[in-house]
Formats: C-alpha cells, sequence, structure tokens
C-alpha cells in the first residue's frame, strides 16, 4: 500500500481536529510512543501533542507486559493530555470510547470493549489503550494515553494469545481488506478530542463505556496480587473497578490497574 505512509507532513495536510494531535511527531522507530511523552513531559509538549511510531522496540501493555506490531502494519499512538488534577478513570475511558466512535464513523463497524481498556471486533482483541501518568517539571500533571490498533496485520503478525486470553484480531482480517491508516487516524483523533472536550464540560464517557463492555455477564477469573477471584462480571463501576459476584453470592470489587482477567473455562 504505496500511498499509506505515516509522515508529520502527510498528517498535518487534513488534519480534521481543532487541537488534538497538533503538533504530531512521526518517528519509524520509538521504543514506545508513551515512554517518548513520559518523558517529554518534563519539558514543555502542549497538550494534544501526538506521537506516532511505525514500530516499537518495547511496546507496553498493561502490568509491565509487550504490545507487538510489526513495521508500517498498525496504528502506533500516544496523546499528550494536560488535565486539572486529580486523574480520573475518565480520562482513559474517554480515550477508549473515542477510538470505538472514531472506528465507528469511519469503518461502520461496531467494536466491543474487553475490560479494562481493550478494543474486541468481532470478539478478538483489536486494539489495546494504555494511560500513564507523570508530574511535569512545573509540577503539573501530565497524562499520557497510548493506542496499538492492529490496522494490516495478517494472522501470521499475531502473538500467540495466552491461555484463556482472548485472540487477536486486525482490520485487515475483520474487513477482508486493507485500510489506509492517516484517514483511520484522523477519524480516532477526531473521536477522542470530541470525547475529551465533552469530559472538560463534565459529560463522563461512563454511560457508553459500561454499555460497551462485553465482559459483563462473563464467568470470569481475576489473577491479582492478593490472589484470584472468580465468579460472573456484573458491572462496571464509575472508577473503573469490574464488579464480579463469586460463587457465594458476595460481590467483589476488582480494580483495572492489578488484575489480569480471563474468560473462565466452561468445567465439565
Ligand atoms: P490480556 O489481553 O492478556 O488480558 P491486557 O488486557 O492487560 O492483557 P494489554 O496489557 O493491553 O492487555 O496488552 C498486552 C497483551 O496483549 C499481551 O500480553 C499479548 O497477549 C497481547 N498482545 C500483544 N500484542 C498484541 C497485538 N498486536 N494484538 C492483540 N493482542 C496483542
Amino acid at each position: 500500500m504505496p500511498t499509506d505512509v505515516l509522515t508529520a507532513d502527510r498528517l498535518a495536510a487534513d488534519l480534521p481536529t481543532r487541537w488534538l494531535g497538533r503538533p504530531a511527531h512521526v518517528f519509524d522507530s520509538l521504543p514506545s510512543t508513551n515512554t517518548c511523552w513520559l518523558e517529554q513531559a518534563r519539558q514543555d509538549a502542549a497538550e494534544g501533542t501526538l506521537a506516532v511510531a511505525d514500530v516499537q522496540t518495547a511496546g507496553k501493555g498493561r502490568l509491565g507486559r509487550v504490545w507487538q506490531s510489526p513495521p508500517g502494519a498498525g496504528l502506533l499512538f500516544s496523546l499528550l493530555f494536560r488535565p486539572a488534577p486529580p486523574i480520573t478513570p475518565g480520562q482513559v475511558m474517554m480515550a477508549v470510547v473515542g477510538v470505538v466512535d472514531g472506528l465507528a464513523a469511519h469503518l461502520g463497524v461496531a467494536p466491543r470493549l474487553k475490560w479494562p481498556n481493550d478494543i474486541l471486533l468481532d470478539g478478538a482483541k483489536l486494539a489495546g489503550l494504555l494511560g500513564e501518568s507523570t508530574t511535569g517539571d512545573d509540577g503539573q500533571l501530565v497524562v499520557v494515553i497510548g493506542c496499538g490498533l492492529n490496522v494490516n496485520l495478517d494472522p501470521a503478525d499475531f502473538p500467540p494469545p495466552p491461555l484463556g486470553g482472548t485472540p487477536a484480531t486486525s482490520l485487515l482480517v475483520a474487513l477482508g481488506r486493507p485500510v489506509e491508516r492517516v484517514p483511520l487516524l484522523y477519524a480516532l483523533l477526531l473521536g477522542i478530542e470530541t470525547r475529551y472536550d465533552a469530559l472538560r464540560a463534565g459529560q463522563s464517557p461512563y454511560a457508553d463505556w459500561r454499555r460497551l463492555c462485553a465482559t459483563l455477564g462473563q464467568a470470569v477469573t481475576a489473577q491479582g496480587v492478593d490472589g484470584v477471584i472468580e465468579g460472573v462480571a456484573e458491572d462496571v463501576a464509575e472508577d473503573g473497578s469490574l464488579l464480579v459476584r463469586q460463587a457465594d453470592g458476595t460481590l467483589v470489587s476488582v480494580a483495572a490497574g492489578d488484575v489480569t482477567l480471563r474468560r473462565t473455562a466452561a468445567r465439565g
């Protein structure tokens, strides 16, 4: 796909957003787009600044896990925000829902979510988001939100799913055709910008995030440092936690930062 080249000029040419993605920095390769902004945050990178990389040599998932994507096939980007403190769960929720909005608007697909921050298409993992924060030299809060989205990966590019974990998919696999990355990135940025503006105006993304959550109703096993919780995922709370109903009837709140979630294998 010769036209599918990411350059800062190409990105800036028709960027539809008012402030998000301005300026945009495009890298052939970075260890991690999130780490790039966490380091830059100590300097004066403006709110909305975008980093996009064709490949990451140390792409990050939650809990120190790795996000893998071959060069040129995915969209790997991070956005820097400078919200008024405190950090809130809505800051990552708005980005997750914004990416879903962008995918729906641009491609007519209807993604769902795997709690807390994975985007599913046809029940398989299309994208993962990761929110991290730091304090700038000026003492201001900096929130960095990264997204890895499988655009033109083919099945040979997917990492093997962990035992009981979610298999991967890409837009190429789901739609049966390659998708050009720059117009797609425009749609995602527009989706996120709209949600962030709404959040700043007091509109929480929680209700939409909850409605999209495909994990609800599933039998799950949450593995955390404090042990394992098994039960049925009954709801998500406004603070981003998952409420799991255990076999003895008790409802346990599981915090997003702490656990690996797997669907519980059927026993028989
Ligand atoms: P899991 O899906 O294993 O429960 P998670 O929801 O915490 O993990 P992340 O930490 O966001 O997900 O992503 C890291 C995990 O995603 C890796 O452990 C790997 O299993 C999987 N993964 C890595 N690269 C990709 C990719 N390109 N597409 C889909 N899944 C990936």
